[in-house]
């Protein structure tokens, strides 16, 4: 999926969270908070890869994760989140409890947005088994908006 395609992924995901009222932190949250904090790590999972967008600023960061699993590996997993989830609570880091729960939703949104195309992410890493719903054959950020946009208008049903 293209940078520009995870962004609109990650606006839709938090808007269809908050209207089906999915999450009540996400629910009563601020619109501000919401949409800023899934956009602050929905492009993250990609720091694996030193030529994405946040890879290519983050050089010093993103070469010795890239060479230590590779891409679409542990920064694509369910591991990370848990990691990340549990760092959160034990270091009661002094944010917006929604901005939080949304930064989350972000990074996942991320990760589901691969999983829609034919390379899929190793969920369960270190097991390597690739899980993918391959809707999107190849970068297509008309079909990347058009989910994203089909997304929020199911939401706004609500
Ligand atoms: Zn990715």
């Amino acid at each position: 999926m293209t940078t520009e395609g995870h962004i609109y992924f990650a606006v839709a995901s938090i808007i269809l969270i908050k209207k089906v009222k999915l999450i009540q932190l996400i629910t009563s949250g601020d619109w501000w908070h919401i949409i800023l904090g899934s956009l602050l790590t929905c492009l993250l999972p990609d720091i694996d890869h030193p030529k994405s967008f946040i890879g290519r600023r983050f050089k010093w960061l993103s070469i010795p994760i890239y060479k230590l699993f590779g891409h679409r590996r542990f920064t694509h997993s369910i591991l990370l989140i848990i990691i990340i989830a549990i760092y959160i609570n034990i270091k009661r880091i002094n944010f917006p409890i929604d901005v939080i729960y949304a930064m989350i939703i972000g990074y996942i949104s991320h990760i589901i947005a691969d999983m829609l195309t034919p390379a899929g992410v190793p969920l369960l890493w270190p097991y390597t088994k690739k899980f993918s719903i391959p809707i999107i054959k190849k970068s297509n950020i008309r079909l990347e908006r058009l989910i994203s946009i089909v997304i929020i208008i199911y939401a706004m049903q609500y």
